[in-house]
């Protein structure tokens, strides 16, 4: 079975509800669905109600870019993953590195959510990747590793099955400095070997996307690379000329 492709933009904190509307607009007026390629946005809380209003039977599917591991109760400002189902949410971004950096989430953490939003009929997005001194220090393998097998502790092989992961070297997201094609293919295919000690099947089937600077002029090379099935797009799908060009490369 071919792996589905995935093209996920992360809005992060930006845009009020009507820029949402406007963005997602101007997205959906270019947008040609591709058979086996999978179009998300993740857009602010404040916008995922009134985004599934408009996406209502078009091909892009929505997103949302974190969620609580708990099931609901005493949690100011938080929002719990049957809500967002609720609301129309079919992908939830997990683990990402601005939440483990600011927000101190740790691999723990990030295993809750993931089973969380799995428990609640939703796809996790899990986003591992070292930092630059962890690259300088040869340690990427091991942090990938580490946090690879966090997040998907005691995630049963049928649900292990409906993951995304996406490889978001720290240092290249928002900075700019995207790692090469070469760079990225070899932390993707480590990534798959992992998930084949797991299950090979499931290696086959998981789809790995790359994240950190992607846009429009290196989408393609990137997503070449035979282990790296889309990308997680931050800065880039803010912009719906340049989300839709980073789009029509796969
Ligand atoms: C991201 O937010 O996941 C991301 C990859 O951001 P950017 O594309 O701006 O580097």
């Amino acid at each position: 079975m071919a792996r589905k492709k995935i093209i996920a933009g992360n809005w992060k904190m930006n845009c009020t509800p009507a820029e949402s509307e406007k963005l997602l607009k101007a997205i959906l007026r270019k947008y040609k669905p591709k058979k086996g390629v999978v179009a998300v946005i993740c857009p602010p809380f404040t916008f995922i109600e009134k985004a599934a209003k408009i996406l209502k039977n078009r091909k892009v599917l929505l997103g949302a870019q974190n969620a609580s591991e708990n099931e609901n109760g005493a949690f100011t400002g938080e929002i719990s993953t049957k809500m967002l189902k609720a609301g129309g949410v079919k992908y939830v971004i997990v683990g990402h590195s601005e939440r483990r950096q600011f927000y101190s989430e740790t691999d723990l953490i990030v295993n809750a959510k993931a089973r969380k939003v799995l428990e609640t009929g939703l796809i996790p997005i899990i986003c591992i990747g070292e930092t630059l001194k962890q690259r300088e220090l040869g340690m990427t393998e091991t942090i990938v590793s580490q946090q690879l097998d966090g997040a998907i502790a005691g995630i049963n092989e049928a649900d292990l099955k409906k993951v995304v992961i996406a490889y978001e070297p720290v240092w290249a997201i928002g900075t700019g400095h995207t790692a090469s094609p070469e760079m990225a293919q070899q932390v993707h295919k480590f990534i798959r070997d992992k998930l084949k000690l797991v299950n090979s099947n499931i290696a086959t089937i998981v789809p790995i996307i790359y994240g950190g600077s992607v846009k429009s002029d290196n989408a393609s090379t990137l997503l070449n690379q035979p282990d790296i099935d889309g990308a997680l797009v931050g800065g880039a799908s803010l912009n719906a000329a340049s989300f839709m060009s980073i789009l029509r490369t796969v």
